[in-house]
Parts: C-alpha cells; sequence; structure tokens
C-alpha cells in the first residue's frame, strides 16, 4: 500500500505555529494525505493528544533543537530534551523507540545540521518545502543521501494551514504508525513535493505578526 504522508507539519503546539488541531486534519484530508507527522518543537504533548482525538493518521513526533541543529524523532515515547549533542539526541531517540531524521540539512533561516550528518541518522529530509533557496538544498540534501546511503523523505515543515501537504513522502506500508516507521527505517520511501509559495509564506507572516501582537 502506498500511503501520502506529510512528515513535517508544527501545529499550534509551537509557539511560531498557527496551525489548529482542526485545520491539521483539515488540510490533511483536503490535500489527499493518507496522515501526517506532527512535529512540534521540543515538544510532543501535542502530537499525542491529538493523534487520540481523530482517525486520521498521525504519526506523534517532535523536532528537537540539538546543539548543532534541528533533528526530528518519529514515534518516539518520551521527551528528548534540546541542547544535547547530535550523538547523544540520536541514543536518546533510538532508546524511546523512534527513528531520527535529519531535517533540512542546508537551508537558510532555519537551524540545519549541515556537517553533524552521518549514517547514523535513519533518514534525510531530501524535500522541506519551507526550505530557502529550494532548489539548492534539494539537490545538496540529494547528494548527502546518496553519499550516506540513508532513506529519503519528505515534509512541508508547515506552520500555517495552506501549507501543508506541499511536500509528502510516498510510504510502502500498511496505514499503521508502526508499519510506517519500519518502512523510513528499510527504506522503502520516497520524497515528492515542491516549495511553498512566496505568496503564502508571506500571509503566514502576516498571520502570525497580528497574532503575536494581540498577545501583547
Ligand atoms: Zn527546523
Ligand atoms: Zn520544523
Amino acid at each position: 500500500m502506498q500511503l501520502r504522508i506529510d512528515l513535517h507539519v508544527h501545529t499550534v503546539y509551537s509557539s511560531d505555529s498557527l496551525i489548529t488541531p482542526k485545520e491539521l486534519i483539515f488540510y490533511g484530508r483536503q490535500r489527499g494525505l493518507d496522515g501526517v507527522a506532527v512535529t512540534d518543537h521540543d515538544r510532543f504533548d501535542g502530537a499525542l493528544k491529538i493523534a487520540k482525538e481523530t482517525d486520521f493518521l498521525i504519526i506523534p513526533g517532535i523536532e528537537i533543537s540539538s546543539l548543532n541543529g534541528h533533528i526530528i524523532g518519529l514515534n518516539v515515547n518520551e521527551l528528548v530534551p534540546p541542547k544535547l549533542s547530535v550523538d547523544e539526541t540520536l541514543d536518546r531517540i533510538k532508546d524511546a523507540g523512534g527513528i531520527s531524521v535529519a531535517c533540512h540539512p542546508i537551508t537558510f533561516f532555519k537551524k540545519s545540521l549541515k556537517g553533524h550528518i552521518s549514517p547514523r541518522f535513519n533518514a534525510i529530509e531530501v524535500i522541506n518545502s519551507s526550505a530557502f533557496p529550494f532548489n539548492y538544498s534539494v539537490r545538496h540534501n540529494e547528494e548527502i543521501a546518496s553519499q550516506l546511503g540513508i532513506a529519503r523523505v519528505a515534509g512541508s515543515d508547515a506552520h500555517y494551514g495552506p501549507e501543508i501537504g506541499y511536500a509528502h513522502t510516498l510510504v510502502d506500508a500498511e496505514s499503521e504508525v508502526e508499519e510506517i516507521v519500519k518502512a523510513i527505517r528499510r527504506g522503502s520511501c520516497s520524497p515528492h513535493g515542491k516549495a511553498i509559495p512566496l505568496t503564502t509564506r508571506f500571509k503566514k507572516q502576516l498571520l502570525l505578526l497580528k497574532r503575536n501582537f494581540g498577545r501583547k
């Protein structure tokens, strides 16, 4: 079974995202996805809560701020703290029963891992729809993935509902979190997608400004 899954989405449990649980599921379905991974910054309580409350497929994840850049842990069963070295972070993800993804390895304006990617990672996010400059980052990530021989995945890194689904990973698995994670681990997956249009990103920035201003 080929599943279309956006493996990198932030919800309101991340302070820099506008996506409510309702919007997550609405856009996930509207974009024809079979599921999404919720990967909020340094917390996964939101992901677990959302997964419990819907029959839409949610892979609980976390985007961890390691000392050397962002790392995604998928299907972890306990919190992996921020500010650890890359190696320690990878150990903790493994101990928590999850798999690791080197997200947006090469991009500006995000905390990228750059030289810290190794075959210890389970997968590399070759396509990140929010990466800048987009084509350059995809080419570069492809090169790293083939050099290291690790699985290739994709995600939108959405922080605004309409950004969901600009990228997806095609995973050859049954529609179950454990099976999907296993399939990614063995590389039965491929990255697909494109950049989020600048107009959409611009709208998001305006809405974020408006929201943050309203909070003060
Ligand atoms: Zn990030
Ligand atoms: Zn992210």
